[in-house]
């Protein structure tokens, strides 16, 4: 069967991770979290003093980047979880101080090329979902189905707080609005690779949208394009 590209970027926490999962899974493509791979190499950067004084240490982390690698792994409920060199960090990625410094640690060019390449090396010859900033402008600017998911602000950062109270993290609404905001400030005004949407690219506002309808909107839109509709 014919198998197509699905590029699928956007803001910080619009639950763009969870209904491209769903996706994949439902039409049996590979689902790829590229946010998780930056993630966890900012988590390699606070556990290796590459990050000094609340400082991003460029030069020391690009020193060390050829340690580094990267792969994803299948738990017993077929969710792919991230694996740091040869440690499941899935769970130590998603805190709030991770947060705080993934955005600058994402500004780095090396950082980038290296993730880009194997980002392009897992999507090669097979139906992929990929979900990230850059997916469909640097990535895969040939992506077959190119999505730009955002929400304003306020829902964005609501529904981030929820998962993280869930989570058991203790942290405030305004901490949490706070770092989405200075996330897509960073993300969409760095100079590699800024968060925009591509030319051909569909908006989703899913603020008023629930999961289960943005599953649809982006399963027809999947359908269409697989087979060669549109
Ligand atoms: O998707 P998630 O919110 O987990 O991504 C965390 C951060 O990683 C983003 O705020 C952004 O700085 C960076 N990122 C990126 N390019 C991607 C995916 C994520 O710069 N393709």
């Amino acid at each position: 069967m014919h198998t197509i590209t699905i590029a699928i970027d956007g803001h910080s926490s619009t639950g763009k991770s969870t209904v491209a999962k769903e996706l994949a899974d439902y039409i049996g493509y590979l689902y790829v979290d590229t946010g998780a791979m930056y993630r966890a190499v900012t988590l390699f950067a606070l556990q290796n003093g590459c990050i000094i004084d609340d400082t991003v240490d460029e030069a020391g982390l690009i020193e060390k980047l050829g340690n580094i690698e990267l792969s994803f792994q299948k738990n017993a409920e077929g969710k792919a979880e991230i694996i740091l060199n040869g440690k499941n960090v899935e769970k130590q990625i998603r805190t709030l101080e991770v947060s705080e410094y993934v955005s600058p640690v994402a500004t780095i060019s090396e950082v980038r090329k290296k993730l880009v390449e194997q980002q392009q090396r897992m999507g090669q010859g097979q139906g992929v979902v990929m979900d990230g900033r850059d997916i469909g402008t640097v990535v895969f600017p040939d992506a077959e189905l190119k999505v730009f998911m955002t929400a304003s602000p306020e829902v964005r950062a609501q529904r981030r707080y929820d998962e993280l109270l869930d989570r058991g993290h203790a942290i405030s609404y305004e901490e949490v609005y706070e770092n989405v905001m200075e996330r897509d400030t960073i993300d969409s005004t760095r100079e590699d690779s800024p968060l925009k949407q591509a030319e051909d690219a569909i908006v989703i506002d899913n603020s008023e949208m629930n999961q289960e309808d943005q599953f649809h909107v982006l399963l027809q839109l999947a359908k269409d394009r697989i087979a060669g509709r549109v």
